[in-house]
């Protein structure tokens, strides 16, 4: 798999050129730049990059990571010759409006009509926007999200002093909506966070379920979705995780990360937000920027100030390009990694060495090391990693604690506290053409355990 394609860098020239005839009007203004010094600074960036782990290669088949599409990095890079800021019209007009059809698209996918919402640097800071919204419509109240959800939501609840609890997860890791509503019923609860995909199993919380409480104890319902939130596209989704992904757009907000499964370079992600009254809440008076336009732009609906125009011109060239529409393209990409894990899964079920554990809802497979109890398991779950690693396959570790592990290993001896588990991140819409590679090197270094 080539990194450099030639062809790409035509393009660029001649979408740069094409950028530049509007500006042509104007008198002739070259920057001044050391051409020679900058090349020989950028041998050596590119010199160091070697080193970068993990990288784009289908054998990197460990974390999150899904290089961006070739039009998204050709966009993005496009435009950085004027470094557009988005926020607000007056830093960037024109890559403002395709923010705002890149928002509409996202809520078309959830069936939001007209949603609130903006880019932000990432699921971090989107998940932050819209806890505050609940926050500051529940001053005081607790949220509420699985003890599998990302651990952002208890740090960033701590930003915003708002209590926070965990709910426990049933043994497939998602949210146990008994405990959840026993919990409800103790009263002052401000938000739960459904996790849709959640970071270390792709497990989806029970999203109808959430919902048709929501209205006896008040709450609102914040869908994280920064991992799975595309995979409402795919076709070979589990029969409960298509319903689930069916109702997202009844949610009160929404976090979608492009920058996760989206095809986008980092610093993309998006809130949305069903009830476009709460931007009200982020109403301010600036003494300096939004003079061109009388409607709420982007600047007054966002935490962040400055941002990149740059993720929002990438994102909407990738809509262009790849629409977000069932049974096209991008969502074809989407189940060719449900169909990797799938088949990744059904493998390890009928292996001698290695040990299944609950069947993937996503694209992210987790699976142990064969011993008899515990620690055995883990050491060499870890060694496993590390043959892998000599033999070019990237994979990556979890720590799973025992009620996640007793139900699909009920022999193993619990002698430790957690059991190191494998986990694989199967992003990249090649890895399902890659499974036989993936799977031989797999065979390969699960045989040198016990060499
Ligand atoms: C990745 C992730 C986050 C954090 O998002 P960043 O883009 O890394 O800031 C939050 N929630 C979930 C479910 C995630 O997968």
């Amino acid at each position: 798999m080539a990194l450099l394609s030639k062809a790409e860098i035509d393009i660029l020239l001649s979408a740069l050129e094409k950028l530049q005839e509007g500006f042509s009007h104007l008198p002739d203004f070259s920057p001044a730049a050391d051409h020679d010094r900058i090349k020989d600074v950028l041998m050596q960036v590119a010199t160091r990059m070697q080193q970068n782990y993990p990288y784009h290669h289908p054998r990197y088949a460990g974390q999150m990571l899904k290089p961006p599409h070739p039009v998204a990095r050709l966009a993005y890079a496009l435009s950085l010759w004027i470094n557009p800021n988005n926020h607000a019209r007056d830093g960037g007009i024109a890559s403002s409006m395709m923010e705002s059809e890149c928002i509409a698209s996202i809520g078309a996918m959830f069936d939001l009509s007209n949603p609130l919402g903006h880019l932000c640097g990432g699921g971090t800071m989107a998940n932050l926007e819209a806890l505050w919204v609940a926050g500051k419509l529940h001053p005081g109240k607790t949220v509420l999200a699985s003890a599998q959800a990302h651990y952002t939501h208890s740090r960033i609840s701590d930003v915003l002093a708002l209590p926070f609890e965990a709910v426990p997860v049933t043994p497939d890791g998602c949210m146990d909506v008994t405990a959840l509503e026993a919990r409800l019923t103790k009263g002052d609860v401000a938000a739960v966070v459904v996790t849709m995909g959640t970071t270390g199993l792709g497990a989806i919380d029970p999203l109808p379920e959430v919902l048709r409480i929501r209205q006896r104890y008040g709450f609102r319902v914040h869908v994280d979705a920064a991992y799975g939130g595309y995979f409402t596209l795919a076709e070979a989704l589990p029969p409960a995780a298509r319903l689930a992904f069916s109702c997202i757009g009844e949610a009160d907000s929404i976090v979608i990360d492009p920058h996760k499964h989206g095809l986008q370079p980092y610093g993309c992600g998006c809130v949305l937000f069903r009830d476009s009254s709460v931007g009200v809440l982020y109403k301010h008076d600036s003494p300096y920027t939004y003079f061109s336009s009388a409607e709420l732009h982007l600047g007054e609906i966002s935490l962040e100030c400055s941002r990149p125009g740059a993720a929002a011109v990438a994102l909407w060239a990738t809509q262009q390009l790849l629409p977000m529409k069932r049974g096209g393209e991008f969502a074809a990409g989407l189940n060719r990694s449900l169909l990797a894990a799938q088949e990744l899964w059904r493998r390890l079920q009928a292996s001698k060495r290695l040990k299944a554990l609950m069947q993937p809802q996503l694209d992210i497979v987790v699976f142990g090391a064969r011993s008899s109890n515990a620690r055995d398991a883990s050491a060499l779950a870890r060694k496993l990693f590390e043959e892998a690693a000599k033999r070019e396959l990237h994979l990556a570790l979890i720590e799973l604690p025992p009620e996640l592990v007793r139900h699909y290993w009920p022999e193993l001896v619990m002698n430790r506290g957690t059991v190191t588990c494998i986990r694989s991140c199967l992003m990249k819409p090649e890895h399902l053409d890659w499974i036989d590679d993936i799977w031989s090197l797999l065979e390969s270094a699960a045989l040198a355990l016990h060499e």
